[in-house]
């Protein structure tokens, strides 16, 4: 099995907006998160940083599949990873 790291965010595009709150301002940093649908990247402002990141549903499932690409791998391939015991 290909072994990933899913947290790898150094090809992970950093948003122009905050994920968490919306705004813009400040440097934003992209970070992992894990929901039901997967581990997607997030770009938090550093108020955002701390809090526990809830992602819709629908933005979630997106957001997987995005970071898929980022990573170069198939969602398949995360769901493999996530199946041998990746844990959040
Ligand atoms: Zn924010
Ligand atoms: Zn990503």
């Amino acid at each position: 099995m290909m072994l990933v790291d899913l947290d790898d965010t150094g090809r992970c595009p950093t948003a122009a907006t905050c994920a968490g709150c919306g705004t813009g301002q400040g440097e934003l940093t992209v970070v992992t998160a894990g929901s039901g649908a997967g581990v997607l990247c997030v770009s938090l402002c550093p108020d955002c940083l701390t809090d526990d990141l809830a992602v819709p549903g629908p933005a979630a499932a997106r957001g997987v599949a995005e970071h898929c690409g980022h990573l170069d791998i198939a969602l398949s391939d995360m769901d493999a990873v996530l199946e041998s015991g990746w844990s959040w």
